[in-house]
């Protein structure tokens, strides 16, 4: 979702009195992470509540610095790349049970939140089971499974990757089509998905095919080996699929979308808003976040093995729901 977009959502919830405690962020923490986080923390803190955020109050400008005190940021340590449960307790939990120093809203922004160890977790989970008054946390990443499950269902989902990726409409519009025709009803069901991606990619070889033998046409070395050809077709297709499972990501963090904010949010499969509110509102977030994890488990073990993607995806299509 672009950035504006998600911050149109959270805009919303804070005028209809709304908020909640807790969003995770799906996104790079450095890049739009970092800046939706500011931008949140800018809404809640601004002076100028009629066109908050102003950008300009002192309160705002305090918050891009990083200096506001009613707006803190836990990063990992830069060595051991982990957030321990010290910090959690003596920097997080001690700051959000004070009251907020002018008076207001609190946001606590935790970047990198899979980075949290299973004891600054559990330090952290009990804060948001009971919540502070007037306190928001934002928990920022791109690998939502590293969570624990229960963190995950106590936040609000704002995607910011959807879409990022640019998946060529081709193959976007193909993955959209057969998701929507998708159920595990029963295991017949469930593998007629995956015939149908097994036809995908067949096409998709017949794509790299003709691709290659046109850069074969093109090219001035006329000693081409059939070994080359066979390469270039193999690259071709893989980076073909490789889309096709991107669009398959998106599908999910669209039910993810819908899963853990409700109905109403932007979506990636805009088309299918209908199938995917109907479906997401049957799931809870962490078998979406489970199925996400699950398609990249699947981009690597193709990536690392050569097994021939239908026979995989048979397997993994199994268990995605
Ligand atoms: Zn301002």
């Amino acid at each position: 979702m672009e950035l504006n977009a998600a911050f149109e959502i959270v805009r919303r919830a804070w005028e209809k009195n709304r908020l909640p405690h807790a969003f995770l962020v799906l996104g790079n923490p450095r890049e739009e992470g970092r800046q939706f986080s500011d931008k949140v923390a800018q809404l809640l803190l601004c002076k100028n509540t009629e066109f908050a955020p102003c950008g300009y109050c002192n309160d705002c400008m305090l918050v891009r610095e990083h200096k506001h005190i009613d707006s803190i940021h836990i990063e990992p340590e830069s060595k051991s790349r982990k957030i321990v449960v010290d910090r959690i307790r003596d920097e997080l939990i001690e700051w959000a049970v004070r009251t907020s120093y002018l008076g207001g809203w609190k946001l606590a922004t935790i970047s990198f939140a899979d980075c949290m160890n299973q004891e600054a977790s559990n330090a952290f989970l009990k804060t948001l089971e009971e919540p502070p008054e007037k306190t928001v946390f934002l928990l920022i990443t791109n690998n939502p499974g590293m969570l624990l499950p229960t963190i995950v269902s106590r936040c609000q989902t704002i995607d910011l990757n959807t879409g990022k990726q640019p998946v060529p409409a081709q193959w976007r519009d193909r993955v959209g089509e057969i998701m929507a025709q998708h159920t595990t009803a029963s295991e017949l069901r469930a593998f007629a998905t995956a015939s149908r991606f097994a036809a995908l990619f067949e096409e998709i070889k017949g794509v790299a095919e003709e691709q290659a033998m046109e850069e074969k046409k093109n090219t001035t070395d006329l000693n081409i080996s059939k070994d080359v050809l066979e390469g270039w077709i193999g690259a071709r297709a893989k980076e073909m699929r490789t889309h096709v499972y991107l669009a398959l990501k998106d599908w999910y963090r669209d039910l993810l979308v819908v899963s853990s904010a409700g109905a109403n949010q932007p979506l990636f499969y805009e088309e299918y808003r209908e199938e995917i509110e109907k479906r997401g509102a049957k799931l809870t977030p962490e078998t979406a976040i489970a199925c996400i994890n699950q398609i990249d488990e699947l981009i690597v073990y193709l990536d690392e093995r050569h097994i021939r993607p239908e026979l995989a995806l048979n397997y993994w299509l199994g268990r995605l729901r």
